[in-house]
């Protein structure tokens, strides 16, 4: 099947207030623009460098996911542009991030990685470090930072039980969440990222808003 084709199988079955994401990482531009042509207007990439690349080479009103690890040396490079940071896993991070948003005279919204797979080869916070960081000094001086939700990865299993198992416990941490922190400035959470290829559709079952999707629309990852 191609892009186009494999974008319209997904919309048909994902409900109208759940955002694709279409991960493009490790593919060309060329793929990109298929996608855009197709409507397509939200992008994740995981390296800093080649979203970086990419945003310089293609349309503007792409919007840009930032979803892989991001080291604090490396914000500078996509301050200007980001559209959602979805792997904020630390407050050192989350201040080199309002740092630079403030540089770029803009506010950056990002979710806060989870730990919710069993293994621990993922990064993440866990709750409790979750919550520190929301009810922290620190985050409500921040004036270039806006926390919109959530986001996590599944463990990479056959073990259909398990992954809806880690999905609806994020859900309900989530909801818990909104109950224990009241919104501010700093904390506007309405996102819960949580899906990809093998698993968005159980991801969406329990509640997830955002997937990111990638083989299943560009094809297999060729990581040379
Ligand atoms: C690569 C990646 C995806 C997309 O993976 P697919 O299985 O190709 O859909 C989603 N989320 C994150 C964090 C990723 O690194």
């Amino acid at each position: 099947m191609s892009i186009a084709e494999n974008l319209e199988a997904i919309r048909a079955q994902l409900p109208e207030d759940v955002e694709l994401v279409a991960v493009s990482k490790t593919h060309p531009a060329s793929f990109i623009e298929e996608a855009y042509g197709h409507g397509q207007r939200h992008f994740g990439e995981n390296k800093v460098q080649e979203m970086a690349a990419k945003a310089e080479e293609l349309p503007k009103d792409i919007c840009w996911h930032l979803i892989g690890h991001l080291q604090t040396n490396k914000v500078k490079y996509i301050a200007e542009f980001v559209h959602l940071i979805h792997s904020v896993d630390s407050l050192k991070l989350l201040k080199e991030i309002n740092k630079r948003a403030a540089k770029a005279e803009r506010v950056i919204d990002c979710l806060l990685q989870v730990h919710i797979a069993e293994e621990d080869t993922k990064f993440g916070l866990d709750m409790d470090e979750v919550r520190e960081l929301l009810i922290s000094d620190e985050l409500s001086a921040m004036q270039h930072v806006r926390i919109r939700g959530l986001m996590g990865m599944a463990t990479f299993t056959e073990d259909q039980d398990q992954v809806k198992r880690e999905f609806s416990g994020l859900k309900s941490k989530f909801d818990e969440l909104k109950q224990e922190v009241d919104a501010f400035e700093g904390w506007q959470p309405d996102t819960l990222s949580m899906g990809m290829s093998g698993d968005w559709k159980l991801a969406v079952e329990q509640g997830s808003n955002m997937v990111r999707v990638g083989s299943a629309i560009f094809g297999q990852r060729n990581y040379g």
